[in-house]
């Protein structure tokens, strides 16, 4: 099943995608909850209940899509350099501050977050604070939603914790990134983390095994398999729940293929006017434009 989250008449909402992609069955939730969008539904499926019950549905083209957890809970995890190709451009890029020499590729996994108000939807504005910093860079990835909670999860049990996947756009100041060392602000700009569109179920996605791909302005930049993580799925839930209790609704953004703008010589930054579009098979496609 695909959940999706909405604005209504200037109401939030969240329900059920149909299977022709052009209605919403509205869950019958309360507003309050509502406004969080699929995360009180995760929560309650994992507390054992059912779905809620469905209303009448509403044509897609009605209402506004917004991310399907647009108020997360708590920071969102991410993974650094978590595709081979991508971590010797960036480790070739002079931006690195996590690289060590004769270490492009880690050999844990390097786990940064973003604040939850960098999350905006598709289609709304990644907006570049030209007085801060205008190397603004895209990151296509795939996004883990944690079902069960747990800690201490092994390997072997990791993917019953998987709810399901979205795509997200870890934008990025890369010189932020450089020079304060630590990547939370460089990576936490307010609107740097588009959503969306959908979230879909794990019965219904291999994200093991899907395809990312990143298009600005139409020009592919980024195309690779999951297939090709460095540290796979499993791995990531396993190292995040050694200390940390993961909670029914958490995110975790899986890291970026190679062709990131920093890769290129010289660099290809976001500039205002350009459209960013991340593709993910079985997701759908997450569309931002520029300002
Ligand atoms: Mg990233």
């Amino acid at each position: 099943m695909k959940f999706v989250a909405y604005h209504h008449h200037g109401q939030p909402g969240v329900g059920l995608l149909s299977n022709d992609g052009l209605q919403i069955e509205p869950f019958d939730i309360p507003v309050a909850q509502r406004a969080y969008g699929a995360l009180s539904i995760i929560e309650s499926l994992a507390e054992g209940d059912k779905l809620p019950t469905l209303l009448a549905p509403l044509a897609l083209s009605e209402v506004k899509v917004t991310a399907p957890l647009p108020k997360p809970r708590r920071n969102i995890f991410c993974v650094g350099k978590n595709y081979h190709a991508h971590a010797k451009e960036f480790a070739g890029s002079g931006f690195d501050s996590s690289a060590k020499s004769g270490g492009d590729v880690p050999t844990t996994p390097i786990i940064f977050s973003k604040v939850p108000e960098c999350v905006i939807a598709p289609g709304e504005a990644i907006v570049i604070p030209a007085e801060v910093s205008t190397a603004i860079d895209y990151e296509a990835e795939l996004a883990v939603i944690i079902g069960h909670g747990g800690k201490g999860i092994k390997k072997a049990d990791a993917m019953k914790h998987v709810w399901g996947y979205t795509i997200v756009n870890d934008v990025t100041s890369r010189d932020w990134q450089s020079r304060h060392q630590q990547w939370l602000m460089g990576k936490s700009f307010d609107t740097f983390c588009p959503m969306g569109p959908y979230l879909v179920s794990a019965d219904e996605l291999d994200g093991t095994n899907t395809r990312v791909r990143c298009f600005v302005n139409g020009e592919e930049r980024q195309n690779a398999s999951t297939t090709d993580l460095i540290f796979d799925i499993p791995t990531l839930i396993e190292t995040l729940s050694a200390g940390i209790t993961l909670y029914p609704g958490d995110i975790i953004a899986t890291g970026t293929p190679v062709g990131v703008g920093i890769g290129f010589k010289p660099p290809r930054y976001l500039q205002a006017g350009d459209v960013v579009r991340v593709e993910i098979d079985g997701i759908g496609s997450l569309e931002n434009p520029v300002r």
